[in-house]
């Protein structure tokens, strides 16, 4: 029996900004997404069945055909019939570190996960695009988790760019265990508060988004400038997150007072995280942090930018 243990990294959104609405029901996005060190790990075992099983360390992750990853393999097995026909099922193992429902895509790393393994499994020789053609098909963050590091990301999340990579930035993970966000609600709540401001006509959505790919962030990403990066923060998703969970309102300011490089919320929260320029930097907000807040319902990671998504580990 043949098995792959894949890494599955986390991303935060450095940038994140609502565009519109779009025909399809989702929202236009301009994003820049950036892979972190904090992952879970993902085993794909064949089985000998034609069944695809799931086993979860964490009490949250639902184990049934629900699960992301379950999905990604039942979207494989519907695409390459022969391949599945062949190799048949698979266990699903998943090793959870990535908190969830945090804002940290840790469900959509695990489907990028299974989508990389079965494929060399199955000997399927698709391409990365092909891969992530299919990934967007079950969610917008997906296609961005396959290859990682840091990207542009417009249209629903699902049209990439690859940015230069981001070296040596640290960063401080903060997430009260306890709170979660879902990430349709905080998307619909904008909607009705914000939905009026949105662009509506085709020509300004284009020149909103090249003025993204042309704009400061991507430049201080290609100086390699941390503390402008840290300085163009950026997410829309704040204003609706924060005066909703005030304590991750509490965590942000107490993190700012602490005068790191940045603070942000990730994507629809409430993870909030804060960039260093060290490791040691990083550490030390995250002593002080837990100082100021003993409650062991936080939790903190002291983890740094990546400049890769998905990775096979061993086989
Ligand atoms: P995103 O940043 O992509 O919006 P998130 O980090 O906010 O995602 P997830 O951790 O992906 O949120 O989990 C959201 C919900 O998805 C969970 O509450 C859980 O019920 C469901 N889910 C399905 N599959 C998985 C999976 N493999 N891992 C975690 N959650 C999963």
């Amino acid at each position: 029996m043949r098995t792959y243990s894949l890494l599955a990294p986390a991303k935060i959104n450095l940038y994140l900004e609502i565009l519109g609405d779009r025909p399809d029901g989702f929202h236009e996005m301009a994003m820049v997404m950036q892979s972190v060190g904090l992952a879970d790990r993902v085993q794909v075992r064949a089985n000998g069945t034609d069944r695809f099983q799931v086993a979860c360390n964490h009490p949250d992750v639902p184990i049934d055909a629900s699960n992301l990853a379950y999905r990604a393999a039942t979207l494989l097995a519907q695409e390459c019939p022969e391949a599945f026909a062949r190799f048949g099922g698979v266990d699903i193992t998943i090793d959870k570190h990535i908190p969830v429902g945090a804002g940290l895509a840790g469900g959509s790393v695990n489907a990028a996960a299974v989508l990389v393994g079965l494929d060399l499994m199955w000997n399927l020789g698709l391409t990365q695009s092909e891969l992530q053609e299919l990934g967007a098909r079950l969610g917008s963050d997906i296609p961005f988790c396959i290859s990682g590091g840091t990207a542009i990301a417009t249209g629903r999340g699902e049209q990439l760019a690859p940015l230069p990579r981001i070296e040596h930035l640290h960063v401080l993970l903060a997430k009260y265990r306890s709170l979660s966000v879902s990430t349709a609600w905080a998307y619909t709540t904008y909607r009705k508060q914000f939905g009026e401001g949105y662009i509506r006509e085709r020509d300004r959505l284009d020149q909103r988004r090249q003025a993204v790919h042309s704009g400061p962030m991507v430049s201080a990403i290609a100086q390699h400038n941390h503390q402008k990066i840290a300085a163009l923060l950026h997410n829309d998703l704040e204003k609706i997150v924060l005066p909703h969970q005030p304590k991750v309102a509490e965590l942000k300011a107490a993190l700012l007072a602490m005068e790191p490089l940045g603070v942000m919320m990730s994507g629809s929260g409430p993870t909030v995280f804060a960039l260093a320029e060290t490791a040691e930097q990083a550490q030390t907000l995250q002593q002080r942090l837990r100082r100021q807040f003993p409650d062991p319902d936080l939790e903190l990671w002291v983890t740094e930018c990546m400049s890769h998504g998905v990775q096979v580990m061993a086989q």
